[in-house]
């Protein structure tokens, strides 16, 4: 599903230029799903507002083909997690994603594709951040 996504990007004008592996992430929250995460660096010539209103109608359209008919609940969940022109932020976006530092279904597959890239509000690379998160939670995921 990850690759169908990316396919449907790539539709839209978007370049792929890397995708990592497929992480599996335990459950997150009161749900007891689990999630499949995967990172991809994209160029295109879209600014971010524009990008995100492109992948909230690439998510719905996920949400409506695999659930059939009606749009329920959302199955894939796309974020925009660093952008190359550093911090954005308007009423519906915050880029980096606010919460990514802290979340190693994220740092894991960027660092592999990415790990080089300074985060602009820490100054830490995807490399650093993951290290230092996975040396706080014991995890090597
Ligand atoms: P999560 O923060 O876990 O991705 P959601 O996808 O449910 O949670 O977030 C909902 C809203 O978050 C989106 O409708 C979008 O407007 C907003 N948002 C803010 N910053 C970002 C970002 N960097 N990437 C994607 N969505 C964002
Ligand atoms: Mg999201």
């Amino acid at each position: 599903m990850i690759g169908a996504a990316l396919g449907e990007l790539e539709r839209a004008g978007i370049m792929v230029l890397e995708r990592s592996r497929v992480v599996r992430s335990a459950p997150l929250g009161p749900s007891h799903r689990r999630f499949a995460n995967s990172a991809a660096l994209v160029e295109c010539s879209l600014d971010p507002s524009e990008l995100l209103t492109l992948l909230k109608r690439v998510e719905a359209r996920f949400g409506r083909r695999m659930r059939g008919q009606r749009w329920r609940e959302r199955v894939i969940d796309l974020d925009i997690v660093l952008w190359s022109g550093g911090c954005w932020q308007d009423a519906d976006l915050i880029v980096p994603h606010l919460p990514f530092r802290k979340r190693g279904f994220v740092l894991a597959p960027a660092a592999t594709i990415a790990g080089a890239w300074r985060d602009p509000v820490t100054g830490l690379t995807l490399r650093q951040l993951h290290a230092r998160l996975t040396r706080q939670q014991g995890i090597t995921r």
